[in-house]
């Protein structure tokens, strides 16, 4: 049952660590139910999806977007989206900046970068990130508060090669706070672990999980 899933989960992630509940594919009967448990963090990985559900579940969800986001879907979900996990570009970040105006918001982001060994992985290296940082055009952005990192390990079973990884993520994070956010409190989240390693990465730091098949079942 996704009630004691849930609860099982919270019971073995500290307080002060975020579980989001990743549902994408799932049906929104199976939402509700994780709804009525308590859960309000919920992520989704495609905009449309992400929007059919946001119109109809109760409005007090905070909806997570974990997924690749292409510029010409921020419209979409700059109403109401709680946190953009998957920034990984500039260009990205002037569209929800563009959009967040647009829609009186400032919207929160996290900048993702490229941990794993797979080429498919999206994201940012460190050098990527600072040149974003320290440029005029990132300046100039009202409507969005970046509030941290975010990164996926490999898929594999070599727990080291994991733990290495989500380590290299939360010193990218140490870095980046230290050089731009030393006065940001609210730079903070460092977004890793998911069903299979999600308790490894809280070891190394994680204070947000991405937790879906563990909750809801395989996909
Ligand atoms: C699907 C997904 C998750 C959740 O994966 P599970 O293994 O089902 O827990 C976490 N993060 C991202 C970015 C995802 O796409």
């Amino acid at each position: 049952m996704i009630s004691q899933k849930l609860a099982e989960i919270q019971k073995a992630i500290p307080a002060n660590v975020c579980l989001v509940a990743v549902s994408k594919t799932k049906p929104v009967s199976d939402l509700l139910e994780a709804y009525q448990a308590g859960q309000r963090h919920f992520g989704e990985n495609k905009v449309q999806e992400m929007t059919e559900k946001w119109e109809v579940l109760p409005k007090d969800i905070q909806w997570h977007l974990i997924g690749h986001l292409q510029t010409n879907k921020v419209k979409y979900i700059a109403p109401y989206v709680h946190l953009i996990h998957s920034v990984d570009s500039l260009k990205l970040l002037a569209e929800i900046n563009k959009q967040g105006a647009k829609n009186q918001r400032v919207i929160s982001v996290l900048l993702q970068f490229y941990i794993a060994k797979e080429e498919t992985k999206f994201g940012l290296d460190f050098e990527e990130a600072v040149e974003l940082l320290t440029s005029d055009t990132f300046k100039s952005f009202n409507n969005i508060h970046v509030v941290g990192v975010m990164g996926m390990a490999s898929f594999t079973d070599d727990e080291s090669v994991v733990r290495a990884e989500f380590s290299q993520l939360k010193a990218i994070f140490t870095r980046l706070k230290n050089s731009f956010f030393q006065n940001d409190d609210s730079f903070k989240e460092i977004s890793m672990g998911m069903s299979g390693d999600y308790q490894l990465a809280i070891e190394q730091g994680s204070t947000m999980v991405r937790v879906g098949s563990s909750i809801f079942g395989g996909r």
